[in-house]
């Protein structure tokens, strides 16, 4: 019996023990750290062999395959020995690959990754098509496949999960775009982080498609240095020659197979520019497929986003509050900026990971009011920010800040928790500091 050892003991590590068991390998999970209880569960009730709290070599370098987790860097000094015994080594979703002839829909990016994910597979089920969703989103992707079989699986695929690839090839590849983020687990190159997005592509061949965004000027500079195989789709917020999707008249323009549709902005439920880039590629999608006009334009007039992704919360006295809390980097608050057309008190802060907040500026100064500083690397947003607003306060709690926010409102302004930092300061997660701001919005 050939001998598969997971590392890592969560969805995606629990999903791969689960797959490999129903394809008959004799399976080890090993953790480092704790596994949940709920996986543990899982684990013990499918009777998979797993130890936690470190790692046993001896278990682990007798695998004939090793699957790790996207959560553990390269550096881990058991990925080194497993390299070291020259061990085949592979990502969950590389794995899940392998044993399954569905057809992939892989999406990958800095920004927007769920919400295309989610508006894909809604869009898919409109139309009627057997797909399931997996990856970061929901079930792991080895999970789904050891339970079901698909005709079409949408993915939702991470940097992190592209680096362990071999011939992970999907039939449809979306990436939406490139910018400075998790740069500490590529050496803080831009370059190596960018070259691990584009493996989504490295497998394609001939009869594949890859769709991406014509603004993104890292995506472009590399589109030049790659050989791509797959055929070629890009999008773009304004009509160029290249672009197959863009937005004129109020609406997202597609030309495809000599064919033109338009599908109304004022009809969709996502709003805001990096939603256009987001609903393009979805709809580019449903052109490959050939799926109805109608039923695209349906999927954008139904679609309900995942919370925390510039998620209305309430009308308080004639003051918006908006739960933006996914947005963990520069780039996905200046979208937030970008979309809000209300004067805006703007709650920032957490946990810095190197950023840069210059593109932020002319932003911040035409739509912000105040900065409600929130948690520890508030020092930056001051430094940054001092003279471009008229006031920067500095709060250390959601409680507090949710209040002080609501009083320096005026009637008719927005507040906006789209923190660009990450969250572990004073929160478990982005789901909890965004929960928390909701729950203070309603205690107003
Ligand atoms: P991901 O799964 O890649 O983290 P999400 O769909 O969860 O992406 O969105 C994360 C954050 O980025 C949210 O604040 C959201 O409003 C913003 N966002 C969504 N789509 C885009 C995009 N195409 N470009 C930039 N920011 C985006």
């Amino acid at each position: 019996m050939a001998r598969l050892a997971i590392l890592g003991g969560r969805e995606s590590g629990v999903g791969a023990a689960l797959l490999g068991q129903k394809q008959g390998y004799e399976v080890f999970l090993s953790d480092f750290g704790n596994i949940p209880d709920s996986y543990r569960g899982e684990l013990e009730t499918a009777e998979i062999t797993f130890e936690q709290g470190g790692h046993t070599p001896e278990q682990i370098l007798n695998a004939d395959l090793v699957v790790k987790s996207p959560g553990i860097p390269e550096k881990a000094p058991i990925v080194q020995q497993i390299r070291r015994a020259g061990i085949d080594l592979i990502s969950e979703v590389e794995f899940a690959a392998r044993h399954t002839d569905g057809r992939l829909i892989a999406i990958t990016g800095s920004n927007g990754k769920t919400t295309t994910a989610l508006l894909m597979h809604h869009l898919l089920q409109t139309a009627g098509v057997d797909a399931a969703l997996a990856g970061n989103v929901g079930d792991s992707f080895a999970k789904m496949v050891a339970h079901e079989q698909h005709d079409y699986y949408v993915l939702e695929v991470s940097s992190f999960q592209l680096d362990d690839i071999d011939r992970f090839r999907p039939w449809i590849a979306v990436l939406t775009n490139i910018t400075e983020d998790h740069l500490d687990r590529y050496e803080y190159s831009l370059r190596k982080y960018a070259d691990a997005k584009f493996r989504i592509t490295e497998n394609q061949t001939g009869e594949d498609h890859f769709i991406y965004n014509l603004d993104d000027p890292v995506t472009m500079e590399l589109m030049g240095k790659k050989t791509i195989e797959a055929q070629q789709y890009g999008f773009a917020y304004e009509r160029t020659a290249e672009a197959v999707a863009w937005v004129e008249h109020n609406a997202i323009q597609l030309e495809m197979n000599l064919e033109n549709s338009a599908f109304s902005i004022d009809a969709m439920t996502l709003q805001g520019r990096h939603n256009m880039y987001n609903s393009m590629a979805a709809a580019i999608v449903g052109n490959i497929m050939s799926l109805r006009k109608d039923k695209i334009r349906n999927s954008f007039m139904d679609f309900r986003n995942a919370e925390h992704r510039l998620e209305k919360v309430a009308m308080v006295r004639g003051i918006e509050f908006i739960n933006d809390s996914k947005a963990t980097n520069v780039n996905s608050t200046w979208y937030a900026l970008e979309s809000i057309e209300r004067p805006i008190i703007w709650i920032a802060g957490g946990v810095d990971k190197g950023n840069d907040y210059n593109n932020l500026l002319p932003l911040v100064e035409k739509k912000v009011r105040c900065i409600v500083a929130l948690g520890q690397d508030v020092l930056k947003i001051h430094q940054a920010f001092s003279r471009k607003v008229e006031m920067i306060v500095n709060t250390g709690s959601m409680p507090e800040a949710v209040e002080l926010s609501y009083h320096l409102a005026n009637k008719g302004d927005c507040v906006l928790l789209s923190p660009a930092c990450a969250s572990f300061d004073l929160f478990e997660d982005y789901q909890d500091r965004g929960r928390q701001f909701k729950q203070s919005v309603r205690e107003l």
